[in-house]
């Protein structure tokens, strides 16, 4: 079924004309207000903006000392970046010292993070952690960085119809990587000439696995709301909270 609808958008906080041709399986890519004036809207990153502004009153937010890790140019990265003067971003350069920064992005592998206890209010992430090995121990370590009270928001790629979560590609002691099954890449906000390959398909049980391997309480988010503007699959938001 077609939609088009107004709706104020969570991110840059004007009323837009959002329309798409499908009320769900386009929904997650090609739900969009076209002028949107930080670089297109993103499904999934209204999702993460109207649970974001949710959550923190405006005076609060923009106060927040905010990580986002690989963030895209785009959506509530720019509006983060333009309004919460304690927001960094974070990339990932393997072959690089860690902890330093490579232009605008300090250098961190999330799985061993540089940063010190505690020392956030809020981490972000945008569909990141189907990219990595160990995903429960960077949700570790982003447990360790953040404050009491302190939460980590975020969205990934959760398969409709999939209960048990699966690893599909491992980094070999020796540096290789084995990968089962056909291996799939999504863009790298990073490089656009690189791709980043898929580690885990995560499945419904993904909040079990959150809560059994990490000290966060966990809350999942789906859309299916104009209010939002998000709808359609692919679409949850996880709250983790310290
Ligand atoms: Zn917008």
């Amino acid at each position: 079924m077609t939609i088009s609808f107004k709706a104020l958008c969570p991110i840059c906080q004007s009323v837009k004309l959002f329309a798409c041709k499908d009320d769900f399986f386009s929904s997650r890519d090609e739900l969009q207000a076209k002028d949107c004036p930080y670089g297109f809207c993103v499904t999934r990153e209204r999702a993460l903006a109207a649970v974001i502004r949710k959550e923190y009153k405006p005076d609060i937010l923009i106060a927040l000392k905010i990580h986002e890790a690989a963030p895209a140019n785009r959506g509530m990265s720019i509006w983060l970046k333009k309004n919460c003067p304690r927001y960094i971003q974070s990339g990932y350069f393997p072959n690089k010292q860690f902890g330093d920064l490579i232009g605008n992005l300090r250098n961190e592998n999330l799985e061993s993070q540089t940063f010190l206890d505690g020392q956030f209010d809020l981490v972000i992430h945008l569909d990141v952690l189907e990219h990595l090995f160990q995903p429960f121990e960077a949700l570790r370590e982003i447990y360790r960085t953040l404050a009491p009270d302190g939460k980590c928001i975020f969205s990934v790629p959760t398969e409709h119809g999939l209960f048990d979560s699966i690893q599909v590609a491992f980094a070999r002691a020796d540096g290789t990587v084995e990968i089962s099954g056909t291996p799939e890449y999504h863009g790298n906000p990073q490089d656009e000439n690189a791709r980043a390959l898929v580690t885990w398909k995560y499945g419904y049980n993904l909040p079990l696995l959150i809560s059994r391997e990490t000290k966060f309480d966990v809350e999942v988010r789906r859309f299916q709301s104009r209010r939002a503007s998000a709808a359609g699959f692919m679409t949850e938001i996880y709250i983790l909270s310290k």
